[in-house]
């Protein structure tokens, strides 16, 4: 009999992971969880009740509120996939703004934010049979995950990626602009003393410069088929 399993899916900026991962729990049927935007909703909690930047004092203030701040996933049939509320408002589209870019990985640094969204993660998968993608899934969140990938693409393929789906958006950027702030998340994540994203030991790498989607997916099928029977 089939059993579930946790696949974790972490790596660099803009590499497909979330495309992977909705890919694969619908494949499977499977819940997905992105990580990465409950990071993103905190950030944007911080920023619309002025947190930000965060000091000594307001960050006492914020340890306060969080544990009341509600952050869920509510499935979108239309879409295919769940999208994020916050304190029961969806801000799926809020989160994906510039300005949340560019304060997220700071915000990502603060060990009790990180330790409270650990909990939620594990919370959220106690059934199993879940694909969660971000930057501390394979290492932090699940160590244990049955399958771990970890996806890079060099900085200008993955720029230029998050550059076009934002001028499909109408969403006015340049292109230096989207580069840079996947560069500096990139350091920002990688060198944390909090959980950096790192390549878990037993993580399938996957570079996926010159690779389709097509491609990562028919990949991690065989994976699933040969190795979980799935
Ligand atoms: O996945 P996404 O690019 O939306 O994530 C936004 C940011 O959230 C990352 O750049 C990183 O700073 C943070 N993050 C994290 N740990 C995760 C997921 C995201 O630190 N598991």
């Amino acid at each position: 009999m089939n059993k579930n399993i946790i696949i974790a899916i972490d790596g660099f900026a803009s590499t497909g992971k979330s495309t992977l991962a909705k890919c694969l729990a619908n494949y499977l049927n499977y819940t997905y969880v992105d990580s990465g935007s409950m990071y993103r909703a905190i950030t944007y909690y911080a920023l619309v009740n002025n947190y930000l930047p965060f000091n000594n004092r307001n960050l006492k203030d914020f340890f306060k509120v969080l544990a009341d701040v509600k952050l869920n996933f509510i499935f979108n049939e239309n879409l295919g996939f769940s999208e994020i509320y916050l304190n029961n408002i969806n801000i799926e589209k809020e989160i994906r703004s510039i300005l949340v870019s560019n304060h997220v990985s700071s915000v990502a640094t603060i060990s009790f934010i990180r330790k409270h969204m650990v909990n939620l993660q594990k919370e959220m998968s106690l059934n199993k049979g879940v694909v969660m993608d971000g930057r501390d899934i394979g290492t932090v969140v699940f160590p244990n995950a049955e399958l771990k990938l970890f996806l890079n693409a060099s900085a200008e393929v993955r720029a230029e990626r998050r550059h076009s789906e934002y001028v499909k958006q109408g969403v006015k950027v340049n292109y230096e602009e989207v580069l840079n702030n996947l560069r500096s998340r990139d350091l920002d994540d990688s060198s944390r003393t909090d959980s950096p994203l790192i390549v878990a030991d037993d993580a399938i790498e996957i570079d996926n410069s010159f690779l389709s989607m097509e491609d990562q997916i028919f990949f991690v099928k065989k994976i699933l088929k040969d190795k979980f029977n799935l």
